[in-house]
């Protein structure tokens, strides 16, 4: 049992305070990521500070037309939102495609884009995991690396970033707003998470004591035609193999604007801006979708347990954008 303290912010500004001189000290939203890591050994906080009753709560529209969602919203209230579901579909999407509807009413959209990665050996405390415990080696370099990434990893660390409400986000050009030792920031959604280099255990550009207070999301007319297709073990409670964030508008037969992310692939969202550069100008089609997907791949390198994953994101891909098209059946 590791002893810890517990106290509850009343503003933003007092809960960036209690943090950030306190090496030891972390926020705690919805619980439903950091508490199974303390009770597993991963985490030892010795301070915990509350933010659930910080006024954070709202989901409005912007006057340049986006939308802002405030960092407490809880993931459930961000799906059933009907601003989102109708002009970004593909974030109700993902979400309701994670976790569990009890999780989803605990689990906070910042707490979404901070939860931890997936690999096993770094929930396992008698393995060595540079993230866990920087020096210390990847086991998942040797070991059963099934889920491990393809895309953008290191010699140090082969992890993958579990979220899919953060797929989206990516494909949607979203603006991390923060408050913290820098004063307030907005880091655009591309730049928030790291890939994972020779430091595996730094996974965003946030610094201690750095309070994400919301997320805008810019008016993106041609997202309300997006799609997230995720593909896992099991079509419920597991987390994604391989994802795809899709957007496409097309005019009289040709794409004039696309967005393809992947999940699942790398320590981040993978913007998979050279399959956007195939698609933009040319027919909206399956031979098409296929010459975006081949593209997205290229740079994919595999560890011994995970090649499907490189055919696997590329059919996610072309059914991604098959669905986002209107393609249906065999032609998809
Ligand atoms: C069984 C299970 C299945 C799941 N399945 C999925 C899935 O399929 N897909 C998916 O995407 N997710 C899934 N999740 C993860 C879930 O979405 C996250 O646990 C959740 O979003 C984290 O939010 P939280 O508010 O509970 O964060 P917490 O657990 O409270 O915090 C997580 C981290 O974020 C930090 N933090 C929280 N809020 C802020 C803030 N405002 N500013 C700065 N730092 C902050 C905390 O200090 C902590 O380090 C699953 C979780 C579980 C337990
Ligand atoms: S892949 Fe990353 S998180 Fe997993 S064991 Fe290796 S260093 Fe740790």
């Amino acid at each position: 049992m590791n002893p810890f303290s517990y106290t509850r912010a009343v503003d933003p500004a007092s809960a960036v305070e209690q943090v950030r001189h306190d090496r030891a000290a972390k926020f705690l939203a919805g619980g439903t990521n950091l508490i199974d890591l303390v009770k597993s050994g991963v985490e030892q906080p010795a301070h915990l500070v509350d933010i659930n009753r910080l006024p954070l709560t709202q989901i409005e529209e912007l006057p340049n037309g986006g939308l802002r969602i405030d960092a407490l919203v809880s993931n459930t209230d961000v799906a059933s939102n009907s601003l989102v579901r109708k002009r970004y579909p593909m974030i109700s999407e993902a979400i309701l495609s994670g976790a569990t509807p009890q999780l989803r009413n605990m689990a906070t959209t910042g707490g979404n884009l901070m939860q931890r990665t997936r690999c096993y050996y770094f929930a396992d405390t008698t393995m060595p995991c540079n993230k866990r415990e920087p020096g210390s080696g990847c086991a998942a370099i040797e070991g059963y690396n099934r889920i491990h990434a393809i895309l953008g990893a290191s010699d140090k660390c082969i992890a993958t970033h579990p979220s899919d409400m953060c797929v989206t986000l990516m494909a949607l050009d979203a603006i991390v707003r923060t408050d913290g030792p820098l004063g307030e920031r907005s880091i655009p959604f591309g730049e928030f998470h790291l890939l994972p280099g020779d430091t595996p255990e730094r996974e965003t550009v946030m610094q201690h004591g750095e309070l994400i207070t919301a997320i805008d999301i810019p008016l993106l007319p041609f997202a309300r035609n997006s799609h997230y297709l995720k593909l896992r073990d099991r079509t419920s409670y597991a987390f994604a193999l391989v994802s795809v964030a899709a957007a496409l508008e097309i005019k009289d037969g040709a794409i004039t604007q696309a967005r393809v992310v992947m999940g699942g692939v790398a320590h981040k969202p993978w913007h998979a801006s050279e399959a956007e550069q195939v698609l933009v100008g040319a027919p909206a089609n399956v031979a098409t979708f296929r010459q975006a997907a081949e593209e997205a791949l290229t740079e994919a390198r595999p560890q011994r347990y995970n090649a499907f994953k490189i055919e696997l994101a590329k059919r996610a891909i072309v059914r991604a954008l098959s669905t986002v098209a209107g393609i249906e059946g065999d032609n998809a």
